[in-house]
């Protein structure tokens, strides 16, 4: 596969993937057709070796791996993770006010989006509903309406003069997107969602919606901008760049024995939760994996976690921002993120891992330290560390405007990135250090 065939099925990927739990969706519907079997944590778990498995929690996160369950406390483990989940603006369980005549959405902001960009764009509305059912059994199930339903539009430049200066954003008294003209035949939002449910999965027996946990999301589809098509803009790159990389690493040909991919949800809102990467879904995935105690700390112990989340390419109007040894660019491959207050948990040892993975297959790749003025940004990194004790290096694909609802990246980075996971995945053997 070249470069240009991975991005054009990276566009697809990211245009079917609104929220987590779409993304959760497409890799599992992915993993199965290639397959992988799925596996419940509610049930016993019988393994085969040669064979590949996935296991979600929550709707938003999913774990797979192709394990081989005679391999012994001498097998490492190929770790890699990503994160579902891109701050947006999410619809407050009593989603509906009316003002004017219109009737507008009442949002929430989810994770630290940057506000200013969520204006004046078509938004579409996604995300997971739970249902009752007629027999009185719950559903549940990912519905997008995958076309504009609400906007938010910013006040006239006349009504406010300073818009250009000094425009701060009132969470509270701003956010309310349009979402229809109020008429007497206005249907309830409960039914508007009952409607689409219907219309998405005709042969539901959805009786009444007791739930929900949906988004607004841009519905832009993602472009190639520049005169060479040198960059790639699109929403929620950070982080479905990297969790699409930890998929596609996956399905290679010649994929090794103990890969794993872990694609967690809540890491924009700290990880604390029952499908984040604070929880305990990974160590019990683990835990059932390599049941000894003994035996599991000695294989994670020759392990690696490779953390990719996006980093902060220099822009070339704010260079001052980063640090000016540290100016990673776009389209020059992976950056390795440092932090001497780890967090980032990238230390000599395990960065070299990746840089020896990136060298074989002659994939440039760059290094990013905070600017020292500045607080830096975490990723799952440091808890994969932390909670199994694994050597983790933190990468990632060169971004700019992150947060926005609009990232750019450059059109060459998905490529590298992808390159050096499936590398990681099918080397026969993952370089050991002797201390
Ligand atoms: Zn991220």
């Amino acid at each position: 596969m070249d470069s240009s065939t991975f991005n054009q099925q990276f566009f697809d990927f990211l245009q079917s993937c609104p929220t987590p739990f779409h993304v959760t969706d497409f890799i599992a519907s992915g993993l199965q057709e290639a397959g992988f079997i799925a596996l419940h944590e509610g049930e016993d778990w019988h393994m085969e070796k040669g064979s590949g498995y996935f296991c979600c929690r929550d709707n938003g996160t999913i774990i797979a791996f192709k394990a081989n369950p005679q391999s012994g406390p001498d097998a490492p483990w190929r770790m890699c993770g990503a994160h579902t989940d891109s701050p947006a603006l999410q619809i407050k369980p009593n989603a509906i006010r009316s003002s004017n005549s219109l009737e507008q959405l009442c949002v929430e902001v989810y994770g630290g989006p940057l506000l200013n960009t969520w204006f004046d764009r078509d938004l579409g509305i996604a995300g997971r509903v739970t249902v009752a059912t007629e027999s009185g059994s719950l559903l549940i199930r990912t519905i997008d309406f995958n076309r504009p339903m609400a906007i938010l539009p910013s006040l006239a430049i006349h009504l406010d003069r300073g818009a250009n200066k000094e425009h701060s954003i009132e969470k509270q008294k701003q956010l309310y997107p349009l979402l229809c003209h109020a008429t007497d035949t206005t249907v309830s939002f409960e039914d508007l969602i009952l409607e689409q449910l219907h219309h998405q999965y005709p042969d539901s027996s959805a009786a009444e919606l007791l739930g929900f946990d949906l988004f607004c999301y841009d519905c832009q589809a993602p472009s190639f901008i520049g005169r060479n098509n040198d960059f790639i803009a699109a929403s929620r790159l950070d982080n479905l760049l990297s969790s699409y990389v930890g998929y596609r690493a996956l399905l290679e040909d010649g994929l090794r024995d103990n890969c794993l991919l872990l694609c967690s949800n809540h890491e924009e809102i700290g990880s604390s939760s029952v499908a984040g990467a604070q929880g305990n879904f990974l160590q019990s995935v683990l835990c059932r994996l390599l049941p000894d105690d003994s035996l599991r700390a000695q294989s994670m112990h020759k392990s690696l976690f490779i953390s990719m989340d996006n980093s902060h390419a220099v822009h070339p109007n704010f260079a001052e921002k980063h640090d000016p040894q540290h100016l990673p660019l776009l389209n020059h491959g992976p950056v390795v993120k440092y932090n001497s207050n780890q967090r980032y948990a990238s230390t000599s040892r395990s960065a070299a891992l990746f840089k020896i993975l990136c060298n074989e297959k002659k994939i440039p790749y760059q290094a990013f330290v905070m600017n020292n003025d500045m607080a830096c940004g975490s990723t799952i990194g440091p808890i994969a560390a932390t909670t199994l004790g694994v050597q983790t290096v933190d990468i990632g694909a060169p971004s700019l405007a992150m947060h926005s609802i609009r990232e750019t990246t450059g059109s060459r980075d998905p490529y590298m990135l992808y390159q050096s996971i499936a590398h990681y995945f099918t080397r026969s053997v993952l370089p050991r250090i002797t201390d």
